[in-house]
């Protein structure tokens, strides 16, 4: 092993994914819906779980993930199978999954009238999945319903949306979105024995992919799409509408395996040419955190625990282009029960570490000292890179968290 501070070279490739190191790569993929409560958007056609949205989205997903591990690329599904992260336990409806979790901390779990709380759990649950993983990326695959105040369009298409509003949305968020959109369209057109439109991107914040909850925002008119998360996405991140249940035509598409295929092959490609075009990224390891113990309720992810001493990181470049010679890593403390910090603390100090300037796909074993504050209560580390375009957490790339202990409860 390479001794401290050493460069450690890029392994390289043939692969299709980031080839100076695919394995450094994490995508974040989201199988729209799932569960017992959740079929995803209605069906015109009523032909029962099979054609359903929560089916076909995990039929797709899971090629999605197939191609991409194929390439060496970490997977991180936001669900496996037919499931559902924050609870599924409604026996009225004859769901019987699960307990309710309060992911969010509203203080409210469970299915109600509006579906709003479960709904905002369940995506809470994803969410922080994702950020926990500090994915490079997250991709939302859902299928349309084309409707309009209840009359049905039997068209197909496709369409891909993302937030500009985040730090890196226009550039990170906007740019997937794009490459998805047109990949996905490209790969379902010749498989379809119909007409199918491309209605492009759209900058809309769902909920899945909003930015981070800011004071002012709000959240509780009913089928407020607008509503904000209180812990947002850190990476860029699209939900891509592949295509739409109400033309039947193009539901069977979806549902058989040529139609799959072809979906996941778009979104596939998407990813690959966003890694392709990205110029600054950083991945943080820490071998020796500790993984917090499994909480029974509240959260189902939270930041990994500081090990004792000093900390080894390995840091690697897996952007495109070189880093800048003028590289920090910085870090800075906040006092939290939440699983992670939803954003950064207010003072981030410079550690005391030289940071090589890497090359695509190459890492450095670094060991810094990180102090945990003398006050009492679970303090959260934040830790990222900055250079002379800011932080690359701003950038888009997750920054590290470390907590000092675990969290007292649920
Ligand atoms: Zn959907």
């Amino acid at each position: 092993m390479p001794g401290l501070g050493e460069v450690i070279p890029a392994p390289g490739s043939s692969t299709d994914v980031y080839a100076p190191n695919p394995e450094a790569v994490v995508v974040a993929i989201d199988p729209g819906h799932g569960g017992c409560l959740d079929w995803g958007v209605p069906d015109p056609s009523r032909r029962g779980a099979a054609y359903s949205e929560k089916t076909m989205t995990l039929g797709i997903a899971r090629e999605v993930e197939r191609l991409l591990s194929a390439q060496g690329v970490t997977v991180v599904m936001m669900r496996e199978r037919d499931e559902a992260l924050a609870g599924d336990d409604y026996p009225d409806l004859g769901c019987t999954g699960p307990a309710w979790r309060d992911v969010d901390g509203d203080g409210q779990a469970g299915f109600e009238e509006t579906g709003r709380v479960r709904t905002r759990d369940e995506l809470q649950a994803r969410i922080d999945r994702a950020n926990v993983a500090r994915a490079d990326v997250m991709v939302s695959i859902h299928i349309n319903s084309m409707t309009q105040n209840g009359v049905v369009f039997e068209i197909a298409a496709t369409q891909t949306f993302y937030d500009d509003e985040t730090p890196w949305g226009v550039d990170g968020s906007g740019v997937l979105a794009g490459a998805i959109q047109a990949d996905v369209v490209a790969a379902l057109d010749p498989v379809a024995a119909y007409e199918r439109q491309d209605r492009g991107t759209q900058a809309v914040a769902y909920y899945a992919i909003s930015r981070q909850w800011q004071d002012g925002d709000s959240c509780e008119t009913p089928g407020d799409t607008w509503c904000k998360p209180h812990r947002a996405l850190q990476m860029p991140s699209a939900l891509a509408e592949v295509g739409s249940i109400t033309l039947r035509a193009e539901q069977d598409l979806l549902v058989s395996e040529s139609g799959q295929t072809a979906a996941a092959e778009g979104v596939y490609r998407g990813v690959i040419d966003y890694l392709a075009d990205r110029s600054q990224a950083v991945r943080y390891d820490v071998p020796d955190a500790v993984d917090p113990p499994p909480s029974p309720d509240g959260p189902l992810e939270q930041a990994r625990i500081l090990p004792v001493g000093d900390v080894e990181l390995v840091l690697t470049n897996r952007g495109m282009d070189d880093w800048p010679a003028d590289l920090e890593l910085v870090a800075g403390w906040e006092a939290s029960e939440l699983p992670y910090l939803p954003l950064a603390p207010n003072r981030l100090d410079a550690l005391a570490v030289d940071v090589p300037s890497l090359g695509p796909g190459e890492s450095v074993r670094l060991v810094v000292s990180l102090p945990v504050p003398d006050v009492a209560g679970r303090q959260v580390a934040w830790i990222t890179l900055r250079g002379p375009a800011g932080s690359y957490a701003d950038l888009g790339s997750p920054a590290l968290q470390l907590a000092s202990m675990e969290r007292s409860s649920g």
